[in-house]
C-alpha cells in the first residue's frame, strides 16, 4: 500500500490538506481571531454555517468543500502567505506595491461633508458614491450592513436585536439613500453580499450573466474578499460578483453579548438606542432624548479585539476608502483604483461631491500616523 499522503491540485501547486469548517474553528474562532466578516457562512454551498450571536456556527451538513477555510482572512495556506506580507498582497491586489503606510493610491482628496441622519459623515459620503455609481451603470446592487430590515431571513437565518447590524442590500437608487449605516456591533458584511445573489439570481447562480455587485464595509471585511479570491478556492462565484468595494477608516466594533451586560449599568440597551456617535476616546448613545457616554476603557471587555488587531486602518485593499482625521476639516477620500479615480472625478466635475483644498503632504503624514500605535 502507499504511504504517499493525497494531494490537492491548487493554482499554488499541490497542497496536502484541504481545510474545512473544523480548521476554521480551531484555527480561528476558538483562538478569538474571528472578525466576524460572515465570509464564511456566505460562501459555504449547503447553507450550513449560521452567525448565531454573530460568531459562525456550524448547524447543518459539511461536505467538507474547504470553501469556508480559504475564504477567512485570518487562515494561512500552504503556499499563500496571507495578510502577513503587504506588500506581496499589494502586488496582487494593485500590481505595484505600496510607498506608504496607508497603502496603495491614485488619488486623494477632501471634500465637504454631507448631511445624513443614517450614517457618519465617512459612510455619508461613500453613499452618494455608491448612489452614483448604481445610476450610472457601473453595479447593479450594494451589499453592506447595517441596521435595516434583515435580508438573509429564511435561507440565512439572523438574530435581530434593536440596534444590532445585520445583512442587508440596496437595489435600486432610492435604496442608498435610505441605507442606516450607523453601527457599532460587528457587521455581517459579506451575509449582505449573499443575500443579494439569492435575491438576484436564486442563490448559487447559473447561466452567464454575473450580477455587478459594490461591497460597503470595514477595511477587515474588504480583506476578506480578497482573501478568498487570491485562494485556490477563491473562485467562489459570490466573490467574483464584486465589482467595487467602497470602505471606511477603522473603527473599533463590539460584541453584542460581551457590550450588553456593560451599556445595561448606565440604562442602555441594544433596543433603546435612537442614536449613536463615536468620540475620539468614548463612544455615546442617545436615549430617550439624552446622550450617555462610555468611554473606550469601559467598553474594553465588548471590543472585538482582532479586528483591533487587523491592523488596516484605512480600507488599503478597498477601491475607495473614506475617512475623518483629527485636524483635518471635511472627509478624506481615498481613491485606490482607476475605477474610483474615474468615478470620484466625474463626481466632482459634475458638482456631487464638493472638494476642499488640502496640503497633500500634510495630509498623507495624517493618514500616516494613524498606523502609529498599531
Ligand atoms: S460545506 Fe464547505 S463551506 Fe460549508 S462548512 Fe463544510 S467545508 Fe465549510
Ligand atoms: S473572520 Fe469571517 S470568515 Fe473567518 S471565521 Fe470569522 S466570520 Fe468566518
Amino acid at each position: 500500500m502507499s504511504s504517499q499522503p493525497k494531494l490537492w491540485p491548487t493554482p499554488y501547486g499541490p497542497i496536502t490538506q484541504r481545510k474545512i469548517f473544523a480548521n476554521l474553528l480551531k484555527d480561528i474562532i476558538r483562538t478569538n481571531k474571528c472578525v466576524y466578516c460572515s465570509a464564511c457562512a456566505s460562501v459555504c454551498p449547503t447553507y450550513a454555517i449560521q452567525m448565531l450571536d454573530d460568531v459562525p456556527r456550524l448547524l447543518g451538513v459539511c461536505i467538507k468543500c474547504g470553501y469556508c477555510y480559504y475564504a477567512c482572512p485570518g487562515t494561512e495556506e500552504e503556499g499563500f502567505q496571507g495578510f502577513t506580507d503587504l506588500k506581496y498582497i499589494d502586488m496582487k491586489v494593485f500590481g505595484v506595491e505600496r510607498s506608504e503606510r496607508f497603502g496603495v493610491y491614485k488619488k486623494i482628496y477632501v471634500v465637504e461633508e454631507v448631511e445624513d441622519d443614517n450614517a457618519f459623515p465617512e459612510e455619508a459620503v461613500l453613499k452618494i458614491i455608491l448612489k452614483y455609481g448604481m445610476e450610472n451603470g457601473y453595479w447593479d446592487a450594494v451589499a453592506y450592513a447595517g441596521r435595516d430590515e434583515p435580508v438573509t431571513e429564511g435561507l440565512l437565518s439572523y438574530q435581530v436585536v434593536g440596534w444590532k447590524s445585520r445583512p442587508s442590500y440596496a437595489l435600486e437608487p432610492s435604496d442608498i439613500d435610505n441605507m442606516k449605516l450607523k453601527v457599532f456591533t460587528q457587521p455581517p458584511t459579506i451575509l449582505g453580499l449573499r443575500g443579494v445573489i439569492e435575491e438576484l439570481k436564486g442563490g448559487f447562480f447559473q447561466g452567464v450573466e454575473v450580477p455587478r455587485v459594490a461591497l460597503l464595509g470595514p477595511p477587515e471585511h474588504i480583506r476578506s474578499i480578497w482573501r478568498g479570491r487570491l485562494s485556490w478556492a477563491g473562485h467562489t462565484k459570490l466573490l467574483r460578483t464584486v465589482v467595487f468595494m467602497a470602505s471606511y477608516f477603522h473603527r473599533k466594533f463590539f460584541q453584542p453579548s460581551k457590550i450588553q451586560p456593560i451599556l445595561a449599568k448606565k440604562g442602555v440597551n441594544l433596543s433603546n438606542i435612537s442614536d449613536v456617535e463615536y468620540l475620539s476616546n468614548s463612544i455615546r448613545f442617545k436615549v430617550d432624548g439624552d446622550w450617555i457616554e462610555f468611554s473606550y476603557d469601559e467598553l474594553k471587555p465588548g471590543i472585538n479585539g482582532a479586528i483591533e488587531d487587523a491592523g488596516d486602518i484605512t480600507g488599503e485593499y478597498a477601491d475607495v476608502s473614506t475617512g475623518r482625521v483629527e485636524g483635518v476639516e471635511g472627509v478624506i477620500v481615498i481613491a485606490r483604483t482607476d475605477l474610483s479615480h474615474e468615478i470620484i472625478s466625474r463626481m466632482l466635475d459634475e458638482g456631487l461631491l464638493k472638494p476642499l483644498e488640502f496640503d497633500e503632504a500634510y495630509i498623507k503624514s495624517k493618514l500616516n500616523g494613524l498606523y502609529g500605535g498599531v
